[in-house]
């Protein structure tokens, strides 16, 4: 069992080293270690300087201790560096000259579209709308059916690899009804003091297995802000990518398949 530190963020997670460029908010340094094995699967991680120093000594214990400085890290941390570092083949730079033409104001915007939103959960159904049924109601951010299934939109972000950015699904989670109801009552001040809201994700995304019922929570958010949703980890491609991070190539196919039109003229 590998020994465990106490990150802020992450709780009491494994041990890992690292050099000192790959901690804080650095992206695109590049990412080397040892393939994470059974026995080892937190092995030390590098930047692309420091592998260019550890080559030229030709190992680490010929490489002098002041040319490359490793800290104790959180693996948790780790695993936020290796995707803000890796390089992947195709960059978010890349899909700078992409236009393509948007489904919410129909005008064409240039660069990668990373956001992609629905305005009702997979429940709901356009007879509803006519519904006179009390209980039933859905807005931009909240929906209501028959006083028995409550939903809140919110955000869930998938960091991309490479960048310190994220690819956003605009979508639907179930609540309880108490939590729901203090949801929309709360200033949203108050609102975002609360603890995270255990949710079964209720949108249905393209280009997945199925994703209704993911387990997640969805966290409140100050100013107004829709609550951030965060997955529960399985083997789900969906959670593998909050997880471990979607790649600027994924991005690209999914603008080429949700977007009404985008010019890949390249
Ligand atoms: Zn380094
Ligand atoms: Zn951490
Ligand atoms: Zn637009």
């Amino acid at each position: 069992m590998a020994d465990t530190v106490h990150c802020g963020i992450h709780g009491d997670t494994a041990e890992t080293f690292a050099c000192t460029h790959l901690m804080g908010e650095a992206t695109g340094l590049g990412f080397n270690r040892e393939a994470p094995t059974g026995d080892n699967p937190f092995p030390d991680a590098w930047c692309d300087n420091c592998e260019l120093i550890r080559a030229a000594h030709g190992t680490w214990d010929d490489t002098p201790d002041d040319l490359v400085t490793i800290r104790l890290l959180c693996s948790g941390c780790c695993e936020r560096a290796r995707i803000r570092n890796e390089r992947p083949t195709t960059t978010l730079a890349n899909l700078a000259h992409l236009r393509w033409k948007c489904s919410s104001c129909d005008e064409w915007h240039e660069g990668p579209c990373l956001d992609f939103g629905y305005s009702e959960p997979h429940y709901w159904r356009r007879e509803l709308e006519a519904s006179s049924k009390s209980g039933t109601f859905l807005t931009d951010d909240y929906c209501a059916i028959r006083g028995e299934h409550y939903f809140v939109r919110g955000l869930l972000h998938l960091p991309i690899i490479g960048t310190g950015e994220s690819f956003r699904w605009g979508v639907w989670g179930s609540l309880s009804r108490e939590n729901f109801e203090k949801l929309r009552t709360m200033s949203d001040d108050d609102a975002a003091e609360l603890p995270p809201m255990f949710s079964w994700l209720s949108t249905q995304l393209p280009d997945y297995p199925d994703t209704l019922s993911l387990k997640m929570y969805a966290y409140p958010q100050f100013h107004n802000q829709r609550p951030h949703f965060r997955l529960e980890e399985t083997d789900h491609p969906l959670t593998q990518e909050y997880h471990h991070g979607t790649t600027p190539e994924r991005v690209r196919e999914l603008m080429r398949r949700l977007l009404p039109e985008v010019d890949f003229d390249d």
